[in-house]
Protein backbone atom coordinates (compact mmCIF):
# COMPACT_ATOMS: atom_id res chain seq x y z
CA UNK A 1 0.00 0.00 0.00
CA UNK A 2 1.11 3.53 -1.13
CA UNK A 3 2.10 5.53 2.31
CA UNK A 4 0.30 8.87 2.30
CA UNK A 5 2.88 11.45 2.10
CA UNK A 6 2.95 14.89 3.58
CA UNK A 7 5.45 17.88 3.47
CA UNK A 8 6.51 18.80 6.85
CA UNK A 9 6.81 22.49 8.28
CA UNK A 10 9.76 22.26 10.50
CA UNK A 11 12.66 19.63 10.40
CA UNK A 12 16.13 18.63 11.61
CA UNK A 13 17.86 15.61 10.43
CA UNK A 14 16.32 13.39 12.33
CA UNK A 15 13.09 14.34 12.77
CA UNK A 16 10.18 16.16 10.73
CA UNK A 17 6.87 17.97 12.29
CA UNK A 18 3.40 19.05 10.59
CA UNK A 19 1.66 21.73 12.35
CA UNK A 20 -1.84 23.56 12.17
CA UNK A 21 -4.03 21.90 9.35
CA UNK A 22 -1.98 19.13 8.38
CA UNK A 23 -1.37 18.01 11.76
CA UNK A 24 -5.11 18.56 12.69
CA UNK A 25 -6.28 16.49 9.90
CA UNK A 26 -3.54 13.92 11.07
CA UNK A 27 -4.86 13.64 14.36
CA UNK A 28 -8.75 14.23 13.97
CA UNK A 29 -9.63 12.52 10.74
CA UNK A 30 -6.86 9.70 10.80
CA UNK A 31 -6.39 9.12 14.25
CA UNK A 32 -2.56 9.09 13.99
CA UNK A 33 -0.94 7.75 16.59
CA UNK A 34 2.91 6.67 17.08
CA UNK A 35 4.39 3.62 15.02
CA UNK A 36 1.92 5.40 11.81
CA UNK A 37 4.20 5.07 9.05
CA UNK A 38 4.44 8.08 6.14
CA UNK A 39 6.37 9.48 3.36
CA UNK A 40 7.40 13.09 4.63
CA UNK A 41 8.96 15.57 2.59
CA UNK A 42 11.51 17.71 4.78
CA UNK A 43 13.61 20.65 2.08
CA UNK A 44 13.76 18.78 -0.91
CA UNK A 45 14.53 14.92 0.50
CA UNK A 46 11.67 12.68 0.90
CA UNK A 47 11.99 10.23 3.98
CA UNK A 48 9.93 6.68 4.88
CA UNK A 49 8.92 8.11 8.30
CA UNK A 50 7.51 7.07 11.35
CA UNK A 51 4.62 8.69 13.88
CA UNK A 52 6.73 9.82 17.17
CA UNK A 53 4.07 12.16 19.03
CA UNK A 54 0.74 13.54 18.59
CA UNK A 55 -0.54 16.10 20.19
CA UNK A 56 -4.30 16.65 19.44
CA UNK A 57 -4.35 20.10 19.92
CA UNK A 58 -7.21 21.81 18.73
CA UNK A 59 -6.75 24.12 15.58
CA UNK A 60 -3.03 25.42 14.74
CA UNK A 61 -1.94 23.96 17.96
CA UNK A 62 -2.07 20.00 17.21
CA UNK A 63 1.62 19.00 16.48
CA UNK A 64 2.49 15.62 14.82
CA UNK A 65 6.24 14.29 14.86
CA UNK A 66 7.72 11.90 13.50
CA UNK A 67 11.08 9.82 13.71
CA UNK A 68 12.77 9.89 10.28
CA UNK A 69 13.44 6.50 8.96
CA UNK A 70 15.34 5.81 5.89
CA UNK A 71 15.55 8.70 3.06
CA UNK A 72 13.99 7.64 -0.35
CA UNK A 73 14.36 8.43 -3.87
CA UNK A 74 13.39 11.99 -4.67
CA UNK A 75 12.06 13.06 -8.04
CA UNK A 76 13.72 16.45 -8.88
CA UNK A 77 11.38 19.15 -10.30
CA UNK A 78 11.52 20.18 -13.96
CA UNK A 79 14.35 22.89 -13.64
CA UNK A 80 11.23 25.22 -15.77
CA UNK A 81 10.18 29.04 -14.03
CA UNK A 82 6.88 29.38 -15.34
CA UNK A 83 6.65 33.43 -15.71
CA UNK A 84 2.68 34.16 -16.31
CA UNK A 85 1.53 37.17 -16.62
CA UNK A 86 -1.41 38.37 -13.82
CA UNK A 87 -5.04 37.55 -14.90
CA UNK A 88 -8.44 35.85 -13.98
CA UNK A 89 -7.49 34.69 -10.89
CA UNK A 90 -9.66 31.49 -10.73
CA UNK A 91 -8.28 30.57 -13.82
CA UNK A 92 -4.45 31.48 -13.20
CA UNK A 93 -4.76 29.23 -9.72
CA UNK A 94 -6.14 26.57 -11.71
CA UNK A 95 -2.75 26.74 -14.06
CA UNK A 96 -0.82 27.29 -10.90
CA UNK A 97 -2.40 23.42 -9.34
CA UNK A 98 -1.75 21.79 -12.84
CA UNK A 99 2.13 23.37 -13.80
CA UNK A 100 2.51 22.13 -9.91
CA UNK A 101 1.44 18.92 -10.81
CA UNK A 102 3.34 18.62 -13.97
CA UNK A 103 6.42 19.60 -11.96
CA UNK A 104 7.53 23.09 -12.54
CA UNK A 105 9.94 24.72 -10.11
CA UNK A 106 9.09 28.19 -9.83
CA UNK A 107 5.89 30.08 -10.89
CA UNK A 108 6.66 34.23 -11.47
CA UNK A 109 3.54 36.11 -11.88
CA UNK A 110 3.94 39.80 -13.82
CA UNK A 111 2.06 42.78 -14.21
CA UNK A 112 2.01 42.71 -18.18
CA UNK A 113 0.22 46.25 -20.12
CA UNK A 114 -2.69 43.97 -20.72
CA UNK A 115 -3.25 42.56 -16.95
CA UNK A 116 -6.86 43.99 -15.39
CA UNK A 117 -5.77 46.90 -13.32
CA UNK A 118 -7.68 45.25 -10.65
CA UNK A 119 -6.36 42.38 -10.81
CA UNK A 120 -2.70 43.95 -10.73
CA UNK A 121 -4.09 45.36 -7.39
CA UNK A 122 -5.02 42.44 -5.92
CA UNK A 123 -2.22 40.24 -6.76
CA UNK A 124 0.34 40.79 -3.88
CA UNK A 125 -2.73 39.81 -1.85
CA UNK A 126 -3.26 35.76 -3.66
CA UNK A 127 0.60 35.10 -3.37
CA UNK A 128 -0.65 33.26 0.16
CA UNK A 129 -3.27 31.79 -1.31
CA UNK A 130 -1.17 30.56 -4.71
CA UNK A 131 1.47 29.12 -2.10
CA UNK A 132 -1.68 27.11 -0.42
CA UNK A 133 -2.77 25.99 -3.59
CA UNK A 134 1.01 24.94 -4.54
CA UNK A 135 1.49 23.50 -1.76
CA UNK A 136 -1.89 20.79 -1.52
CA UNK A 137 -1.18 20.30 -5.51
CA UNK A 138 2.49 19.40 -4.56
CA UNK A 139 1.41 16.94 -1.95
CA UNK A 140 -1.41 15.11 -3.74
CA UNK A 141 1.00 15.21 -6.87
CA UNK A 142 3.72 13.37 -4.47
CA UNK A 143 6.11 15.58 -4.95
CA UNK A 144 9.74 16.01 -3.21
CA UNK A 145 9.08 19.39 -3.17
CA UNK A 146 6.97 22.62 -3.93
CA UNK A 147 7.27 25.03 -6.32
CA UNK A 148 8.92 28.38 -5.06
CA UNK A 149 5.89 31.14 -5.99
CA UNK A 150 7.53 34.36 -6.61
CA UNK A 151 5.98 37.90 -5.44
CA UNK A 152 4.90 39.58 -8.24
CA UNK A 153 6.45 41.95 -10.21
CA UNK A 154 6.31 44.64 -13.30
CA UNK A 155 6.86 42.41 -16.33
CA UNK A 156 10.01 44.94 -16.92
CA UNK A 157 11.84 43.67 -14.15
CA UNK A 158 11.41 39.99 -14.76
CA UNK A 159 12.57 40.68 -18.76
CA UNK A 160 15.66 42.74 -18.07
CA UNK A 161 16.43 41.01 -14.71
CA UNK A 162 20.00 38.85 -15.12
CA UNK A 163 19.86 35.42 -15.45
CA UNK A 164 21.13 32.78 -17.12
CA UNK A 165 18.52 30.65 -17.88
CA UNK A 166 17.15 30.05 -21.26
CA UNK A 167 14.45 32.03 -21.79
CA UNK A 168 11.07 32.05 -23.86
CA UNK A 169 8.42 33.80 -24.69
CA UNK A 170 5.49 31.85 -25.87
CA UNK A 171 4.25 34.37 -28.55
CA UNK A 172 0.71 33.50 -30.21
CA UNK A 173 1.97 35.89 -33.41
CA UNK A 174 4.91 33.59 -33.44
CA UNK A 175 4.64 31.25 -36.89
CA UNK A 176 8.69 30.41 -37.35
CA UNK A 177 9.76 28.49 -34.45
CA UNK A 178 7.69 26.03 -32.91
CA UNK A 179 8.78 25.21 -28.59
CA UNK A 180 9.72 21.91 -29.65
CA UNK A 181 12.19 23.16 -32.63
CA UNK A 182 13.90 25.77 -29.94
CA UNK A 183 13.90 22.83 -26.90
CA UNK A 184 15.56 20.20 -29.48
CA UNK A 185 18.50 23.14 -30.47
CA UNK A 186 18.97 24.00 -26.48
CA UNK A 187 19.08 20.33 -25.45
CA UNK A 188 21.43 19.89 -28.56
CA UNK A 189 23.44 22.57 -27.70
CA UNK A 190 23.70 21.33 -23.75
CA UNK A 191 26.78 19.30 -22.15
CA UNK A 192 24.24 18.16 -20.03
CA UNK A 193 20.67 17.47 -19.97
CA UNK A 194 19.03 20.91 -20.22
CA UNK A 195 19.46 24.42 -19.23
CA UNK A 196 16.89 25.84 -16.58
CA UNK A 197 14.00 27.33 -18.62
CA UNK A 198 11.99 30.42 -18.23
CA UNK A 199 8.54 30.16 -19.79
CA UNK A 200 6.79 33.24 -20.49
CA UNK A 201 3.00 33.16 -21.02
CA UNK A 202 0.94 36.50 -21.63
CA UNK A 203 -2.47 37.80 -20.46
CA UNK A 204 -5.91 36.84 -21.58
CA UNK A 205 -5.73 40.49 -24.31
CA UNK A 206 -1.77 39.02 -25.15
CA UNK A 207 1.58 40.43 -25.11
CA UNK A 208 1.36 44.13 -25.77
CA UNK A 209 3.32 45.09 -29.04
CA UNK A 210 6.29 47.13 -27.51
CA UNK A 211 6.33 44.00 -24.68
CA UNK A 212 7.15 41.89 -27.63
CA UNK A 213 9.99 43.89 -28.70
CA UNK A 214 11.20 44.28 -24.43
CA UNK A 215 11.30 40.31 -24.72
CA UNK A 216 13.02 40.42 -27.58
CA UNK A 217 15.87 43.26 -27.15
CA UNK A 218 16.61 41.23 -23.54
CA UNK A 219 17.50 38.12 -25.61
CA UNK A 220 14.05 35.75 -25.00
CA UNK A 221 13.33 33.82 -28.09
CA UNK A 222 9.64 34.14 -29.23
CA UNK A 223 8.13 30.34 -29.57
CA UNK A 224 4.82 29.09 -30.69
CA UNK A 225 2.75 26.26 -29.78
CA UNK A 226 0.83 25.99 -33.10
CA UNK A 227 -1.50 28.13 -35.19
CA UNK A 228 -4.58 27.75 -32.86
CA UNK A 229 -4.78 30.61 -29.96
CA UNK A 230 -4.32 28.57 -26.41
CA UNK A 231 -6.18 30.31 -23.29
CA UNK A 232 -3.61 31.38 -21.30
CA UNK A 233 -4.08 28.58 -18.59
CA UNK A 234 -3.70 25.72 -21.79
CA UNK A 235 -0.60 27.51 -23.13
CA UNK A 236 0.78 27.05 -19.79
CA UNK A 237 0.20 23.67 -19.72
CA UNK A 238 0.91 22.48 -23.15
CA UNK A 239 4.46 24.73 -22.77
CA UNK A 240 5.26 22.59 -19.41
CA UNK A 241 3.85 19.26 -21.39
CA UNK A 242 6.18 20.30 -23.94
CA UNK A 243 9.42 21.04 -21.99
CA UNK A 244 9.22 18.07 -19.57
CA UNK A 245 9.24 15.13 -22.59
CA UNK A 246 12.93 16.69 -23.19
CA UNK A 247 13.66 16.22 -19.50
CA UNK A 248 12.40 13.28 -18.05
N1 LIG B 1 -5.37 37.94 -27.06
C1 LIG B 1 -4.50 37.08 -27.84
C2 LIG B 1 -5.06 36.86 -29.24
O1 LIG B 1 -6.30 36.73 -29.33
O2 LIG B 1 -4.26 36.75 -30.14
C3 LIG B 1 -4.40 35.70 -27.15
C4 LIG B 1 -3.57 35.67 -25.92
S1 LIG B 1 -3.59 34.05 -25.24
C5 LIG B 1 -5.19 33.98 -24.59
C6 LIG B 1 -2.58 34.21 -23.80
C7 LIG B 1 -1.14 33.77 -23.96
O3 LIG B 1 -1.08 32.38 -24.22
C8 LIG B 1 -0.39 34.40 -25.10
O4 LIG B 1 0.08 35.70 -24.77
C9 LIG B 1 0.76 33.43 -25.28
O5 LIG B 1 1.76 33.65 -24.30
C10 LIG B 1 0.07 32.10 -25.04
N2 LIG B 1 -0.39 31.49 -26.28
C11 LIG B 1 -1.66 31.24 -26.67
N3 LIG B 1 -1.70 30.62 -27.86
C12 LIG B 1 -0.40 30.46 -28.25
C13 LIG B 1 0.24 29.87 -29.39
N4 LIG B 1 -0.46 29.31 -30.38
N5 LIG B 1 1.59 29.90 -29.46
C14 LIG B 1 2.33 30.47 -28.45
N6 LIG B 1 1.78 31.03 -27.35
C15 LIG B 1 0.43 31.02 -27.25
Amino acid sequence: MTRRRWIAEHWDEMTATLVGAQAEHMTRVLRAQPGMEADIVAGGRVFHAEVAAVTNGHGATSVVRFNLIAELKADPALPVTLVMAVYKFDRMEWAIEKATELGVAAVAPVIARRTEKHLAQAAEKRVERWRRIAHEAAQQSRRSDVPVIHEPEPLAARVRSASTDTRIVLAEQERSTSLRIALEEYVAAAQAGMPPLELAIGPEGGWAPEEEELFDANGWRAVSLGPRILRAETAAIAALAVAASFLE
